[in-house]
């Protein structure tokens, strides 16, 4: 697992370029078919975005030219401040249900690739 630097203020370029380069390094010059990577809802990356400027990038390296990129979102925990319950959150609304108080992130927060598969 790796994990793509601080990814908050990155623009989909710049992570695109951070992908293309993690790929390089960990499949060794063979042929990559699959990158997985998993984003933050919270990083509000485009995805689409991502993949368009991948698929533009991936083709300076022969070795990557196939690789698709597929991208899920992780989900993310939060726990309250008061009341330590921890909940999923869906909707980026951070007070608990149960007390009102204020969510902390404990999972889910930042983007990293899975894994990525290479052709045998
Ligand atoms: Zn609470």
């Amino acid at each position: 697992m790796k994990y793509c630097q601080e990814s908050a203020k990155m623009h989909e370029l710049g992570i695109a370029k951070t992908i293309v380069e993690i790929a390089i390094e960990e499949s060794n010059h063979k042929i990559v078919k699959e990158i997985h990577l998993k984003l933050s809802k919270i990083d509000q990356i485009v995805a689409d975005s991502l993949m368009f400027y991948f698929d533009i990038i991936k083709m300076d390296y022969q070795n990557l030219n196939e690789a698709e990129l597929k991208i899920e979102y992780q989900p993310l925990i939060g726990k309250c401040i008061q009341c330590k319950t921890k909940y999923s959150i869906d909707d980026l609304f951070f007070l608990c249900p149960k007390c009102n108080n204020g969510l902390e992130i404990i999972e889910g927060q930042e983007m990293f690739i899975d894994k990525i598969i290479i052709y045998d």
